[in-house]
């Protein structure tokens, strides 16, 4: 990343549980009391992704997530409205501890899915 200067993307120190070549997921910096709390970043400088990337990313996170959430029985993915990252598009997700320091802020944001670990995806 040193010839990239503005970018805010450091991994070095992150836990990455996934990356290909649109995307990486990792566990954020900030874990806000939560036991887990990961995101999907895209690689790219773009604020928006197309849908099919959209998809894919949706379905990889579901897919780790359901790896990284097998303590507790449900995980939501959420909208990014209260995002820190600001170069890069991802989306964030995490379990559902009322004792987090976000709670009230997931409450406020929209769910763009809940992932129901008792039971495989429905498609
Ligand atoms: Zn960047």
């Amino acid at each position: 990343m040193a010839n990239r200067p503005l970018c805010s993307l450091d991994l070095q120190n992150e836990k990455i549980f996934y990356q290909d070549d649109s995307f990486i997921v990792l566990r954020t910096k900030n874990l806000k009391g939560h036991r887990e709390r990961i995101m999907i970043i895209y690689r790219r400088h773009q604020h928006t992704i197309p849908y099919k990337a959209f998809e894919r990313a949706l379905n990889i996170l579901t897919q780790i997530g359901r790896e990284v959430f097998k303590y507790t029985p449900k995980f939501v993915i959420l909208d990014t409205t209260f995002a820190t990252i600001n170069d890069h598009w991802h989306m964030v997700a995490s379990d559902l501890d009322p004792e987090s320091e976000d709670f009230d802020l997931m409450l406020a944001t929209r769910w763009i899915k809940v992932v129901d670990n008792m039971y495989p995806d429905q498609t």
